[in-house]
């Protein structure tokens, strides 16, 4: 299947998985991950107008978004140009998202890279995006505050990151005192399993913590992501609230 057939077939699941959840589709949306795209699949997928993109490991988030970034940059005064403008954090331009596990030491060249960081397990680190983000003079541009959500892992996975269900609450609280750090949301990831409706008790969790969340009135309006669903399993986290979902085998293939 070509990458432009592959998009389509999942932003159609997506639409018919909101259909079923009785939710717009428009307040879903699809975040590429890159990790393993080719170059030429990401600049294609930009050229069709796709502008949410992802990467879990910080080296390769430099290097894919500084490849990408020359190449924008570039085609900027050809004639009949149409690619968003270049630019990490440029109105109208593309949108990395960092959604893999970080070390406090990596945050320092992700912060002016990304719009959101999804992966936020812990105070300490939340700590460290709040000090990386309001450092004076800002070396680069960067969103600030720094959007972020809070990774729970929701089946207790030992091999997963993310902090405890019981623990997610506290959390969410203490960053919620941070003037530089929003905290807009939860992420998880469902463990592996050949049938995907097994994942769907762990999204309805997931939910339900975002419910209790919200309903102490943590993060306020800004609260409103659910970051959960992959290539397996996106359509039943449609169907139970995501508003994120981070797709990669399915739209470029298992690279
Ligand atoms: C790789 C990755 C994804 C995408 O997984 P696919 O199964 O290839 O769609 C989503 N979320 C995270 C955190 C990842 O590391």
């Amino acid at each position: 299947m070509t990458l432009q057939a592959s998009y389509e077939k999942i932003k159609a699941t997506i639409a018919a998985a909101a259909a079923k959840g009785r939710r717009n589709p428009a307040n879903v949306t699809l975040v590429a991950v890159t990790k393993n795209a080719s170059p030429e699949q990401i600049k294609h997928l930009v050229e069709m107008g796709h502008l949410d993109l992802a990467e879990s490991r910080v080296q390769q988030l430099q290097q894919r978004a500084a490849q990408l970034d020359e190449w924008l940059s570039r085609q900027q005064n050809r004639a009949g140009n149409k690619l968003p403008p270049p630019g990490y954090q440029t109105e109208g331009g593309v949108r990395w998202h960092m959604i893999g596990h970080l070390q406090r030491n990596k945050v320092k060249p992700v912060i002016p890279i990304v719009r959101m960081i999804h992966s936020v397990d812990s105070l300490r680190l939340a700590e460290e995006i709040q000090d990386e983000a309001e450092r004076k003079p800002a070396s680069a541009p960067r969103q600030r505050p720094m959007q972020v959500m809070l990774e729970v892992n929701v089946a207790g996975e030992s091999t997963k990151f993310g902090v405890a269900v019981g623990a997610a609450l506290h959390l969410a609280e203490q960053m919620d005192t941070m003037d530089d750090v929003h905290v807009v949301g939860l992420m998880a990831m469902a463990p592996h399993t050949e049938n995907p409706e097994d994942a769907r008790p762990v999204f309805v969790r997931l939910r339900e913590l975002f419910e209790e969340i919200k309903f102490r009135k943590i993060g306020g309006d800004r609260f409103v992501h659910l970051s959960m669903g992959m290539s397996n399993d996106y359509a039943i986290a449609v169907e139970e609230g995501a508003t994120m979902v981070r797709i990669g085998t399915a739209l470029f293939g298992p690279g």
